[in-house]
């Protein structure tokens, strides 16, 4: 089945789903924005369980995403991944965040997550062009069928994002 597509602004921090992604680093150590906020919010037992996972697998590649508790956040779990830093647009990161996108909904599938939400990864500190992660992002939910993963909510942080979102989503109703 299609997944129901939702559109929020405000912090994903407060969301309440199942699962909320992480924009994370490879390190998956704690970073700045939407990162910052999720480890500040949810508590140490996020990053304990980040570093079992580095300590096991070691860094979390671009485009792969792992799963943790959310500590104190209202979800249950949280999806890191690791989005592409944008280098000009020549080095693999369209692919790369469609693999953000796609890799944290398989994860959540295999978790038995139904409701998921999305920050605009890479947007941020990474400088990915806005409107092409906006469309990626779609694209890629648009495409993942399940029988698991029910919805799929949108959180931007800055309003410029929520009207990319709003202007993508009336052109796919529309459509
Ligand atoms: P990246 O390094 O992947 O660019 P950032 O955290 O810098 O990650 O930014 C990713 C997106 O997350 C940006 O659109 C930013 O505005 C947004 N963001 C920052 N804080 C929050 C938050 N608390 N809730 C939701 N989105 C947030």
């Amino acid at each position: 089945m299609s997944l129901k597509i939702s559109l929020h602004l405000g912090d994903i921090t407060e969301t309440v789903v199942d699962a909320v992604v992480n924009a994370a680093n490879s390190s998956l150590l704690g970073g700045g924005g939407v990162d910052g906020a999720i480890h500040r919010k949810g508590g140490p037992a996020i990053l304990e369980e980040c570093r079992k996972i580095r300590a096991r697998q070691g860094s979390c590649p671009t485009g792969e995403a792992v799963i943790t508790t959310a500590g104190n956040l209202p979800a249950t779990y949280v999806i890191h991944t690791v989005g592409p830093v944008w280098q000009g647009g020549n080095n693999d990161e369209d692919r790369l965040l469609r693999n953000c996108y796609r890799n944290s909904l398989k994860l959540a599938e295999e978790q038995g997550i139904k409701t998921i939400a999305f920050p605009n990864i890479s947007t941020g500190i990474y400088g990915f062009p806005k409107e092409q992660a906006a469309q990626i992002a779609l694209d890629e939910v648009q495409r993942f069928s399940s029988e698991v993963v029910e919805e799929v909510r949108f959180v931007c942080y800055d309003g410029e994002n929520f009207r990319l979102y709003q202007s993508l989503l009336a052109a796919l109703d529309n459509e």
